[in-house]
This record gives structure tokens, sequence and C-alpha cells, in this order.
């Protein structure tokens, strides 16, 4: 089995280059990223394997139909990027990576919060210099105060368990509410409403698209804390600067950006920064951006890894595709 590897990074040359081996895949690695243009690099290969910022369309998927390839392996758990009706209408399977490590990205979202909240990218670059004022870097206690967990599944789960650390009381908002979970499920205007903390866990989906908007900006509380560890496009970007003007958060931590593909991932620091909407973000004190990272860890790797590869191997031997993303009629 031939792959064509897009968007390859160092890591990732790392870890699937020996268990590719072992597995027995001959794994083309590309740099490119997977669009249009480079689609075409695909010919010769029985599968694609692709990360969240290569936008896979119809287009593209009929192209792939036409070169024989037989499968789009995700390395993600997010499909949003690909189009799964289109893939579905070719009969290209989509496999994907359901749950690799939910305690990575939730404790990256914590990272997140803990340092926008204490300051600790200030800090740190203030005690470097031998700055050693901690003026106007006072935070908040998290003991006792209440958050608000937009999606239950495995990595709002993770998050949740955490705050629970805190002693932190758990409003949540899911379309399937979790019975099992020791949480007060609310709609999503009271979440805003009562909550000092609100991380998103959802899928981007067209429902859940600019979640985050003006509105619901306007009915949080004054010094809210918000994290997105999920996907960029669950916040109107322009609607947190402008909520971010007027003084309504405590701090945002943010590991996804709604217009990251082409950026993030990248090292762009010699560069002018064209998207003015991000340069304008990274100037806020309480504004704290890492780029996709939440996933990156030891364990979250090899999971993708293996896991990738075990959806490879089930497409050359026509083992069922368990992790195969199935299209909602
Ligand atoms: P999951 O499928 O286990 O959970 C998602 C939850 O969201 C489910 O409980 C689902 O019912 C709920 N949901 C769906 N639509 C909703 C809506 N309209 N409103 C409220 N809730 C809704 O997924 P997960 O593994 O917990 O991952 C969550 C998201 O995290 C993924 O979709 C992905 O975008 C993101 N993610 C980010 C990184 C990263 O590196 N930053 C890594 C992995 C996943």
């Amino acid at each position: 089995m031939r792959i064509a590897f897009y968007t390859t990074k160092p890591y990732d040359r790392f870890w699937f280059e020996p268990l590719g081996k072992d597995y027995g895949i001959d794994i083309h690695f590309l740099d490119a990223t997977c669009d249009d243009e480079t689609i075409i690099l695909a010919k010769g290969h029985d599968a694609i394997c692709v990360f969240v910022n290569d936008h896979i369309d119809e287009a593209m998927i009929k192209q792939l139909a036409e070169y024989g390839v037989q499968g789009i392996l995700l390395r993600s758990a997010g499909f949003n990027h690909v189009d799964i009706q289109a893939a579905a209408k070719y009969h290209i399977p989509v496999l994907r990576v359901p749950s690799y490590s939910p305690e990575a990205v939730a404790e990256h979202g914590l990272a997140l919060l803990m340092s926008v909240n204490r300051y600790i990218h200030r800090a740190y670059n203030r005690t470097r210099d031998f700055n050693m004022s901690i003026n106007g870097l006072m935070g908040t206690n998290l003991y006792h105060k209440t958050a608000g967990i937009i999606g239950t599944g495995k990595i709002g789960q993770a998050m949740i368990r955490m705050l629970k650390g805190f002693d932190m009381r758990i409003l949540a908002y899911d379309l399937f509410p979790n019975k099992d979970l020791d949480v007060e499920y609310v709609s999503l205007e009271e979440l805003y409403e009562k909550s000092d903390v609100i991380s998103l866990h959802c899928p981007l989906t067209k429902e859940t698209e600019y979640l985050i908007n003006k509105e619901s900006i306007e009915r949080m509380k004054k010094g809210v804390y918000l994290i997105n560890t999920s996907r960029g496009a669950l916040i109107d970007t322009n609607a947190l600067v402008e909520g971010l003007l007027s003084e309504k958060f405590g701090g945002v931590g943010l590991d996804v950006y709604e217009e990251e593909e082409g950026l993030f991932f990248e090292d762009k620091s010699n560069e002018i920064m064209k998207d003015e909407t991000l340069a304008r973000l990274m100037t806020f004190p309480n504004v704290l951006v890492t780029s996709h990272m939440g996933f990156f860890t030891e364990e979250a790797m090899q999971a993708i890894t293996i896991e990738t590869l075990e959806n490879a191997y089930a497409l050359k031997n026509g083992v069922e595709l368990v992790n195969a993303v199935t299209v909602k009629s």
C-alpha cells in the first residue's frame, strides 16, 4: 500500500516512518499541503493522509476517484476540513482517529486558562528581563467559580474532570446531554450568563459556526475567561476583538483560529503579518494564542500514528472500517 502523506512535519516523520515500515505501508512524505494544485501528487497512491488544515473539496475528491485513490486517512478527530458528502458520492471512505488522547487537548486548554488567568506568558517575559514588578498581573481564584463546558464529549469530559479538581461548579451544554455526568446541563443562554470560565469542546458544524458571536458575548459575565481548543470558526473573531476592546473578558486562550489555514504550523516570523485580525488579537495582554498544538503530546502522537496506520491496514485488507466518517442523511 502506498500513501501520499501531505503536510509532513518533522514530528510526523519521527512517528510514521518507523511504524509505517512495521505495518508494511509505503509512505511517501510530502511537504506540500493538500490543495487543488497538489492533489495531482496523489496519483499512483492507494490513499492520501492529511491533517486539519488540508481542505479537501468535491473537485479534489473527484480527482482522487479518477486516480483510483481508495481512501482518505485523517490524522485528526475533526473532519470538518473534508467534504464528507462528496467522498460518499465517489465511494471514497474517510477514516479518522476518533480518540487519541482527550486528556492531551483538555490539559492544553487548562494550560491556556491557567496562563491567561495568572499572566504566566507576561511574567515569563518580565522575569527574563529581571523586571520583577507584579503590577498588572493579578489573576482570580478558580476555586468555587463556575465553568461552562460546551460539548461534553471526550475532551469536554476530560476538562470537566480537571476543573472539578479546582472545586468548580460545572454547567454544561450539549445537543445530547450525558446522564452519567455529574454536571448541570443548562441552556446556552444560562451557561453564558452564569459562567466565569467558558470552554469550547463541540465540533465545528453548520450549527456551531460562530456560536460565539456578538449576541452570545453580550450575554457573558464581565471578566469571563474564554478558552477554545476546538475549532477556530466556533468564534466570530471580529466580535471577540470587539468584546476584548469593551473589556468584557478576563482572558482569552485560543489554540485554534478561524483563519489558521496556511498560517498555523508554519514559521512566519520573517514575514509581514498580513492577517490584521490575528495581529490585533496579539496586542491584547490578556490573550494567549497557541498554534493548534492541543493534540501535541508524545502519547497523543503515538496514538494518532498507530490508529492512522490501523485505518490504512483495514483499508488495504478489506477489514471493517470502524473509523469511517459516516454521512448524516
Ligand atoms: P466528541 O465527539 O467526543 O465530543 C463532541 C461533543 O460535542 C459531543 O458530545 C456532541 O454531542 C457535542 N456536540 C455536537 N454538536 C453540538 C452542538 N451543536 N452544540 C453542543 N454540543 C454539540 O469530540 P472530542 O473528541 O471531545 O473533540 C471535540 C473537538 O475538539 C473536535 O471536534 C475537534 O474539533 C477538537 N479537537 C482539537 C484538537 C486540538 O489539537 N486543538 C485536537 C483534537 C480535537
